[in-house]
């Protein structure tokens, strides 16, 4: 493949953006080489400024379960858009998604709506400080929970892709105060519990890992950290910005039948615009200003286009749940036939999936924490990743994220990728 334009637009953009992108997981700093420039995109494919054509794996990093250029999203956006982008006051369309969220949500009764996951979580948090009125927070190795400082210790996602999962520019003082645990380990947990009595606020994780490739919960995982919280009064949050209304309508509290105390929303809710949004139930949210003391705010909160967005992908994933179905049947397909295409080439590997969420790592052992995520081959991952390009299918460029099914995909889209690992993997 050709990617000249790319090429050029990289050299001009590195110029005047720092890395020439405006998030790090964009830039191919992990696999060598340049980012494509995208140009369009549509149902399960996108469209570079060369023309070459990808089937999608990432779908702009999670949002876009339906696919790119999703009908009813982009004519709520329009129609909205004509009306005026933001007035800085309340606007009918906040209840109406709101109603609906909390409709389709275990264990919620209010739902603040931010423009991002990062402030989701770094909202969730201090409320959740706010309201036990303790200062330490758990988190675990190798989940990402956005790029406020708090989370900024042993991060997954880009910060573990860079190098830098404790960011330089947190301060100590905020860095003490989160307390590190191995994901899949409850004795980790315990021991951290029993060392700090009454300083911790809330446990927050995200209940099917995503950001050190694809970890499911381990039996009892998540049930345990349940009755922990509740034997120390400790809040548990779940960070589900990436399986929130990816897994279930529900998120993983349905899908696991575990409870969680806040939860923190991002990427589909949005609908592919910038939305984020963290929910409790009452006895939590009348502590957010301005019910209550803490204090929380944003300029461009439940703007127009963002919730007009984000209330028609919901209303589509609401009346029609055999999405989820169909999705995890496709993920299943495509499992058992990337599995089937390594094993016979004899390639080392791994494959995590839940619903549609699925990573292969290139790791012998099964991989259930961040340790064991971080012993897959980086050799083999740069060399299919470069392979899956060069023969249009685009998986995240890099070892530690997960791929994300649209339903846009078609089994023969899935047939191409799967042959495509198969000519790739002859290769290694
Ligand atoms: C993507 C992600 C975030 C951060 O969301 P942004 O919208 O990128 O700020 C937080 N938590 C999890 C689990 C994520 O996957």
């Amino acid at each position: 493949m050709i990617y000249k334009r790319s090429s050029e637009l990289f050299a001009a953009a590195k110029k005047v953006i720092p890395g020439g992108v405006n998030s790090p997981v964009r830039a191919f700093n992990a696999v060598g080489g340049e980012p494509l420039f995208i140009k369009e995109a549509k149902g399960a494919y996108m469209y570079d400024e060369d023309g070459n054509k990808y089937i999608d794996y990432i779908n702009s990093w999670g949002p876009l379960i339906l696919g790119h250029a999703f009908e009813p999203v982009v004519n709520a956006v329009v129609e909205k858009a004509i009306k005026g982008t933001s007035f800085g006051t309340p606007t009918e369309i906040e209840t109406t998604i709101a109603e609906l969220a909390v409709s389709m949500v275990p264990n919620i009764d209010q739902i603040r709506f931010v423009n991002s996951g990062t402030e989701a979580c770094m909202s969730a948090v201090r409320l959740a400080r706010g309201f036990k009125n303790r200062e330490k927070i758990i988190k675990f190795a190798g989940c990402y929970h956005g790029h406020s400082d708090s989370f900024l210790i042993q991060a997954g996602s880009g910060a573990i892709t860079f190098g830098t999962p404790n960011s330089p520019g947190v301060t100590e003082g905020t860095a003490k105060d989160t307390l590190l645990a191995v994901y899949n380990d409850l004795d980790s947990v315990k021991d951290l519990l029993e060392a700090n009595k009454e300083e911790i606020a809330c446990i927050i994780l995200e209940p099917i890992a995503g950001n050190m490739g694809c970890i499911p919960p381990k039996e009892g995982f998540l049930e345990g950290l349940r009755e922990m919280c509740d034997e120390y009064g400790v809040l548990l949050i779940f960070d589900e910005v990436m399986t929130g209304f990816r897994l279930a309508r529900g998120g993983a509290q349905e899908l696991t039948g575990v409870d969680a105390d806040i939860v923190c929303f991002g990427k589909v809710i949005g609908g592919g615009l910038p939305v984020g949004a963290f929910a409790a139930r009452q006895e939590i949210m009348d502590h957010l200003a301005p019910n209550g003391p803490v204090y929380q705010a944003g300029t461009l909160s439940g703007n127009p286009l963002a919730m007009a967005a984000g209330l028609a992908m919901l209303t589509e994933l609401n009346n029609s749940p055999e999405i989820y179905t169909s999705l995890a049947e496709k993920t299943e397909y495509l499992h058992k036939g990337i599995s089937k295409v390594l094993t016979e080439n004899k390639v080392t590997h791994t494959i995590n999936r839940k619903g549609s969420m699925i990573s292969v790592h290139f790791a012998e052992e099964v991989v259930v924490d961040f340790t064991s995520a971080a012993k897959g081959n980086n050799d083999t991952f740069k060399k299919f990743f470069h392979g899956l390009l060069e023969n249009g299918i685009y998986i995240a460029p890099s070892a530690f994220e997960t791929w994300f099914l649209t339903d846009a995909l078609t089994y023969e889209d899935l047939d191409a990728t799967i042959a495509a690992i198969e000519k790739v993997s002859k290769t290694f």
